[in-house]
């Protein structure tokens, strides 16, 4: 007999490939069914049974203020009962403008889209509009949503003109993407030595959440921020995960670098389909309208995101709030570390505000992992093993070992202590 959600995702197949709108939700990296959700509240997650989970997802990185936050959806029932979309400027998408230009001291001008993917996408162009050049660095293992210059990985070698990783990539697009090892200093020097004055942009995530999660060096982004001031290129912070997650300023505030552009998405819009890039005002006016860079979008500043944006904010910017969130990953964190290490497992963990990295390693030489080839490396059925144990007992992990864990200021000592306990009884299966 199939269980309700094997009947539904058979459903969702028929018409949906893969049964899902992002590869990611189909479990494929960890094997069994997705789980369909129907609703959600505070830290709270419940499928279409009504079993209740505690959600470390939060919709992959909105969901700071936890799910179905009373202020969040009176804002957006108001917006809805003003009408949905009017394609004309609002003052919404000023107030949210102002807001994120007085928080994060980088950014002058700012300019909204419709998801992340666009804010990098747009970015790079208008990185590549200002500049006139035409090759742009990422990093492996960062992911910068799927527009096709990013879809591209290094080959082996410490450098590499990429390969696109995705089939319908041209390899004429690719051949522009370089893409350099993480955290590694040296390699970006190299880079800029032998195509420094053909790079338009440096395209990083500053704390990665794409491949678990990593810290890097403050090396790393001392190193950026030099090569690209010295070689003309722009520097491209992709806090469309960390921004207004990790702390106020997100992680350029945490290293203290000011990049030239700034992408966002995720937690601006509260949960509603948002993104948005910004910097220099230098760099901004080169968009059109003002300059000759082409970038627009009919449902940009929708009323509903911005007003969901706003209403957040106004919990954001409270004193204390990323201390509350911090201190929660933090107990947390501990306490499954603690767990681990009393039952012999081999887990490894990283956190910063309010975000948070497990890595199961392969022997108790292996310290946290520090790249995405050491990222590799971990045990992938060791996590799996972890994520269906606790799937079972109510605790809504990412499903994939190259995720990471978002916390919500909803979470309660009650919920941290539940998945704690949880942890140490998939941690005593797994030692038996
Ligand atoms: N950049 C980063 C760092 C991301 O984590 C993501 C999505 O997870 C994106 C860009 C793409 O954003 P979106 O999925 O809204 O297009």
């Amino acid at each position: 007999m199939s269980t309700k959600n094997e009947q539904l995702f058979l459903q969702a197949k028929k018409h949906i490939p893969g049964g899902v709108n992002s590869p990611v939700r189909a479990f494929a990296g960890v094997g069994g069914t997705p789980v369909f959700m129907h609703k959600a509240a505070g830290s709270k997650i419940y499928d279409t049974e009504d079993k209740e989970y505690i959600d470390y997802v939060g919709s992959w990185g909105p969901m700071i203020l936890g799910h179905a936050h009373p202020k969040v959806i009176d804002a957006v029932k108001a917006a809805a009962d003003d009408g949905l979309s009017f394609g004309t400027p609002t003052t919404f998408e000023t107030s949210v403008a102002d807001t994120i230009c007085d928080i994060v001291p980088s950014v002058e001008m700012i300019r909204m889209t419709s998801s992340g993917t666009e804010a990098t996408m747009s970015a790079i162009r208008l990185a590549r509009g200002y500049t006139g050049r035409d090759k742009i660095v990422k990093f492996e293992g960062c992911y910068h949503g799927h527009s096709d210059s990013l879809l591209v990985k290094a080959g082996s070698g410490m450098l590499d003109i990429g390969e696109p990783t995705s089939q319908g990539v041209p390899a004429d697009f690719a051949k522009h993407t370089i893409t350099l090892p993480y955290n590694d200093p040296q390699a970006v020097k190299d880079c800029f030595e032998k195509w420094g004055d053909e790079i338009a942009c440096v395209i990083v995530e500053p704390i990665a959440g794409n491949m678990n999660m990593i810290v890097p060096t403050q090396e790393f982004h001392n190193t950026l921020r030099e090569q690209c001031t010295q070689g003309g290129a722009v520097l491209i912070f992709d806090e469309v995960m960390t921004g207004f997650r990790v702390g106020l300023r997100g992680a350029q505030g945490h290293f203290g670098i000011k990049p030239d552009l700034t992408c966002f998405g995720k937690i601006i819009g509260a949960g509603l389909p948002v993104g948005a890039f910004g910097g220099k005002r230098e760099i901004m006016e080169c968009i059109a309208p003002m300059g000759g860079v082409y970038q627009a979008g009919t449902l940009s500043g929708n009323p509903l995101a911005m007003r969901a944006g706003i209403a957040m904010f106004e919990d954001l910017t409270v004193d204390g709030f990323y201390e509350g969130v911090a201190d929660k990953v933090t107990y947390l964190v501990d306490g499954i570390q603690a767990t681990a290490d009393k039952q012999g497992i081999e887990l490894r963990s990283t956190k910063l505000g309010g975000m948070f990295g497990l890595f199961f390693v392969k022997d108790s030489e292996t310290q946290v992992p520090q790249n995405f080839d050491e990222v590799t490396a971990c045990d992938m059925d060791k996590f799996n093993t972890f994520f269906h144990g606790m799937l079972e007992r109510g605790i809504y992990l990412a499903p994939s070992a190259y995720e990471v864990g978002f916390m919500s200021s909803k979470h309660s000592t009650e919920d941290l202590d539940a998945t704690i306990k949880a942890a140490a009884e998939v941690f005593a299966e797994m030692a038996a």
